[in-house]
């Protein structure tokens, strides 16, 4: 595990031993499924009676998991009607700045991507996207790192140059996880696909965590007994930087994210994340069932998606109905939901009975983590100046307890212009930003970072206006992502296994639940496409399809690997 504060080498012939095993991805715990090995089998994803071929089926959302979930039914031979109310792409969102060269622009949603996504790395691959290496705090190909906590700044290009204390903290995490949750024997299980061994670790602990928060977690460890430890953890965190913000959520949100190094070797694709949805919605599969070959899901929508949904109900003969703000109505024997669960609550009028209770109870709990972040546009990558007096670079990727918290130096070559995301921020910190315009945002912004770098003047290279986004007040959205709160586990387990119907009530079938808000790993771009791939089985079920025997889908396989089930008595 490469982290912000590394990984404590406390048994380096462990760590070596680790190593030499295949690498980690993001399989199980929750559901070990091999998505990957599923999406690149020559017998492809399954195959519906040819009496189905060309049957409608609404897909709600044109994010990556609706394109997902789109382009495979339809490669499948059915015909999606997909239905976008804001734009493709969803939360992978690439906007360019105004009146600046078209190649500069920042990511407003998801940004950076662990090679453990080998789902999500399938369709990068399958569309022919390229990634680099994303500038992650003292990652080894960031130039350098600011670390800037209660007013005291340290300059690192590895965790060696920072205070003793970062390592202790760095020690103390990794003592924690492996005192409190079996890390590396998690480690070995997820690199060997042990999914007996996966499921015996990950149920103890479910039953025993899932009433515990991240605090809790680390306080209750004897490597943390330190609260000044658990502050600089809080600020400074792994992987990505700070996680204080998510201290509030269930620990195993955060195993899952650090069993799966979901956090580590971040890439960041180049041109933008939201390419890979579009280029999806335009690609002409070459191996399709039905459609004529040149078939895409632009051609099938005449370009262009339906537009937002506007009500869902249940109708007479099995069938759902969709009405969209067009006021056009269609019905339909499955639908595919994949937009934020929140949308069924408030901007979409349903009927109760598209889903039983427990579910609806599950929909109304799901909590969002809050996120905005705010670009700048720059003459050049002006960071990498030396410093005459001190020989160091003029500014860093910063990580800090003021109100940016984190500043990432997004540069394309020596001399083009460049981007910085001078704040990226969750939850409370993201709500402290929410009342202010883009340009009262950037004001202050820059002048948290005039404290950190008061020779710098990064006004003077700003070249055009800031880009900012608050996903909390985004009406298709209404939050960045889910993040689980303790007790939520049940919750989550009735999302996300709502795929298999067949244990449904009749009455209760047809619509399919996708999307980053049905994954185990909310926030990661891959469990968006896992529960893609689930909703594809189910719809296909549905239709009477079957897979082929070589390559079981995540249905058929679903007895053996079933998420745990916790009692709810
Ligand atoms: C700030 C931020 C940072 C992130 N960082 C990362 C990262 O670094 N790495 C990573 O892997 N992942 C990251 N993610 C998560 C990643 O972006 C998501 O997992 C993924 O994009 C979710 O795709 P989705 O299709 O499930 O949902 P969405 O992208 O939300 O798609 C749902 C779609 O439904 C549409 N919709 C809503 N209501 C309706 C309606 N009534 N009718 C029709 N359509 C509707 C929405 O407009 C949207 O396009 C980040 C997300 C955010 C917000």
């Amino acid at each position: 595990m490469t982290s912000t504060v590394p990984t404590a080498v406390h048994d380096q012939q462990e760590e070596r031993a680790l190593d030499a095993l295949p690498p980690v991805t993001m399989f199980g715990p929750d559901f070990p499924y091999a998505y990957d090995g599923y999406l690149a089998h020559p017998a492809g994803l399954g195959q519906i009676p040819a009496t189905e071929h060309g049957g409608e089926v609404a897909v709600v959302g044109g994010g990556l998991s609706g394109v997902v979930t789109a382009y495979e039914l339809m490669k499948m031979g059915l015909r999606p009607v997909v239905y976008e109310a804001d734009r493709i792409g969803g939360r992978l969102r690439t906007v360019g700045f105004d009146g600046c060269d078209g190649s500069l622009t920042a990511e407003m949603g998801a940004m950076r991507f662990p090679p453990s996504s080998t789902a999500l790395q399938h369709y990068i691959d399958l569309v022919g996207l390229k990634t680099r290496p994303f500038p992650n705090p003292l990652a080894p190909d960031t130039p350098s790192t600011v670390v800037d906590l209660k007013g005291e700044s340290h300059y690192a290009r590895t965790i060696d140059d920072l205070p003793p204390v970062y390592r202790e903290v760095a020690d103390a995490w990794s003592a924690c996880l492996e005192e409190g949750a079996d890390f590396s024997d998690m480690n070995r299980a997820i690199r060997e696909r042990d999914v007996p061994r996966i499921r015996e670790i990950w149920s103890r602990l479910v039953e025993k965590l899932d009433n515990q928060t991240f605090y809790g977690f680390l306080c209750d460890s004897t490597a943390f007994t330190s609260f000044r430890h658990r502050e600089i953890f809080g600020q400074v965190g792994f992987g990505t930087g700070g996680w204080d913000t998510d201290f509030p959520n269930s620990i195993l949100e955060i195993l899952r994210v650090v069993y799966t190094e979901a956090d580590d070797h971040h890439r960041g694709i180049v041109g933008g994340s939201q390419q890979l949805p579009l280029r999806l919605w335009e690609r002409e599969p070459g191996k399709i069932v039905h459609w004529p070959q040149g078939t895409s899901l632009a051609s099938l929508h005449g370009g262009a998606p339906r537009p937002a949904v506007t009500r869902l109900h249940r109708a007479a003969g099995d069938r759902v109905v969709v009405t969209d703000a067009s006021g056009d109505i269609r019905s339909y024997r499955a639908v595919v939901f994949t937009a934020q669960s929140w949308m069924l609550l408030s901007q979409i009028d349903c009927d109760d009975s598209l889903f039983p209770i427990d579910h609806w109870t599950a929909i109304e709990r799901t909590h969002y983590m809050e996120s905005s972040k705010l670009f700048v546009p720059v003459d050049r990558p002006f960071w990498l100046d030396e410093d005459e007096t001190t020989g160091r670079d003029t500014m860093s990727m910063t990580l800090t307890d003021r109100m940016t918290r984190g500043t990432y130096l997004l540069g394309d070559g020596p001399d083009r212009p460049a981007v910085i995301c001078l704040s990226y921020t969750w939850c409370d910190d993201s709500l402290k930003w929410l009342p202010l315009s883009a340009n009262e945002r950037m004001e202050v912004m820059l002048k948290s970072l005039s404290e950190i770098y008061p020779n710098v003047d990064i006004r003077k290279h700003i070249i055009g206006s800031p880009l900012t986004v608050s996903w909390e007040n985004e009406p298709y959205f209404m939050g960045a992502f889910k993040a689980n709160l303790p007790g939520h586990y049940r919750y989550q387990r009735r999302l996300f296994t709502h795929f298999m119907q067949d244990r449904l009530p009749a009455d209760k079938r047809g619509v399919f639940l996708a999307g980053d808000d049905i994954s185990w790993t909310a926030g990661w771009a891959e469990g968006a496409v896992q529960t893609a791939l689930n909703a594809v089985w189910g719809v296909m079920h549905r239709f009477g399809g079957t897979t082929d025997p070589k390559n079981p889908g995540p249905g058929d396989l679903y007895e053996e690997i079933a998420p745990v089930e916790l009692p709810e008595d």
